[in-house]
């Protein structure tokens, strides 16, 4: 199908953008189901990209912008230039950590499609019909690209799909059938459960900000509030922490936090994980039981509409937490929605330290690392930030 643009509508395009408003197009010709390639085209009729169509606001993800086919060999090239960076970042190919993420959407130029590994088995995530309509085209070509460094892949797309597409997807193998695997992150043992799991199962996202809490974890009474898999309390553990309390309000995600860190420190009793709404905790905790404190929340804002009441819900959490940290403690606080921009987040966290009136210094900025790249001409692509406060 062909797809002719408004005049002056591609300019974004001109800038590779990578999305086309539904907005911005003039007629369609040949028009296909969805998920079909669509070749687009300026007003006045010069070839501008290639990419997946969609009803939707976004109509159109754009996979290239040089007339070129998207076949097998296009599959393999972007995905060998994906592995070829998680190599040069030094997070592939490691014996100590086979946990990275290999494509990351419009940040590895495949707008729509998530690729995490775990060791041997890579986890695909399709956020587009396109994406899902391709995805054997795209298991076959990691199976060249990757070669024996993977023998499963797991299609993990049941809740990530626009349920108006009426795909009826389910999560399904489309290499391999191992359902469970023990993954390596900078040398920590993590179970991951692709079948069950949150996203692909783990999040990868705060590798970079885990090593980091590692170094301030010494001596430190650590509260993980918001714990999921226990990452940061197993980095916590191995960083001489006293004690560790880990909480969510999953009774799953209290017993894989608990099976993680018995994993990497069996009979360690420092450690002791709680299922408990943070609200609640934050509010029943003793005054300065802990001195090393991180929040890491689901994403408040999913959607731009819902911005204010996020905005106000991260000013009340860390608001409780700054009222309970003891003094001369360190917060690790993060918001991963991408609704929610830096400066808005720092702004409400701001807010909650002036509410509680303590002397609150930045002390590091943290953001997504860099196996989740963010495509220059996508900036909307920066979703994770974070902040690490020092509360005298
Ligand atoms: N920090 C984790 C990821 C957190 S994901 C990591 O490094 O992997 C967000 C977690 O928040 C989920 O496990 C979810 O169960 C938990 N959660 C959601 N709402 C909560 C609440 N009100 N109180 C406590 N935990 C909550």
């Amino acid at each position: 199908m062909n797809i002719y643009l408004k005049r002056g509508k591609d300019e974004s395009l001109k800038r590779f953008h990578p999305w086309i408003y539904s907005g911005a197009i003039q007629r369609i010709e040949d028009q296909a189901g969805e998920g079909a390639l669509a070749r687009v085209f300026t007003s006045d009729g010069d070839y501008i990209a290639t990419g997946h169509w969609q009803i939707g606001t976004i109509a159109v993800r754009v996979l290239t912008f040089d007339d070129e086919p998207i076949d097998d060999v296009f599959w393999c090239h972007r995905l060998q230039v994906a592995l070829d960076m998680r190599r040069a970042i030094g997070v592939a190919d490691r014996t100590d950590n086979n946990t990275y993420r290999l494509v990351h959407g419009e940040g590895d130029n495949l707008p729509g499609l998530v690729i995490d590994v775990y060791g041997q088995t890579a986890v695909m995530q399709a956020h587009s019909v396109g994406m899902h309509c391709s995805r054997q085209q795209i298991a076959e070509a990691m199976r060249v690209v990757m070669g024996d460094r993977i023998n499963n892949i797991y299609y993990k797309s049941e809740t990530t799909l626009p349920f108006k597409a009426g795909l009826g997807q389910e999560n399904t193998f489309l290499l391999g059938d191992a359902v469970d695997n023990i993954a390596v992150e900078n040398g920590l043992r993590f179970h991951i459960d692709w079948l069950r799991g949150q996203k692909t199962g783990f999040f990868v996202d705060q590798r970079d900000n885990r090593s980091l809490l590692e170094h301030y974890a010494p001596g430190r009474d650590v509260l993980n509030m918001f714990c999921y898999t226990g990452g940061f309390s197993v980095y916590a553990m191995r960083g001489g922490a006293r004690c560790v309390h880990s909480v969510d309000s999953s009774g799953k995600a209290v017993d894989l936090a608990s099976a993680n860190v018995s994993m990497n420190f069996p009979d360690d009793d420092r450690h002791q994980a709680i299922a408990e709404d943070a609200f609640r905790y934050l509010q029943q905790m003793e005054e300065g039981q802990y001195d090393l404190i991180i929040l890491d929340p689901p994403a408040f804002a999913k959607h731009k509409d819902a911005l204010r009441n996020a905005l106000k819900g991260y000013t009340r959490l860390n608001a409780a937490t700054f009222a309970k940290i003891r003094p001369g403690g360190v917060l690790f606080t993060f918001s991963c929605s991408q609704a929610v921009s830096k400066d808005q987040f720092r702004m409400a966290v701001f807010t909650a330290a002036a509410m509680s009136g303590r002397k609150v210094s930045i002390l590091h900025q943290l953001h997504q690392p860099a196996d989740h790249p963010i495509n220059i001409y996508h900036p909307e692509g920066e979703y994770l930030k974070g902040l690490v406060l020092y509360v005298e």
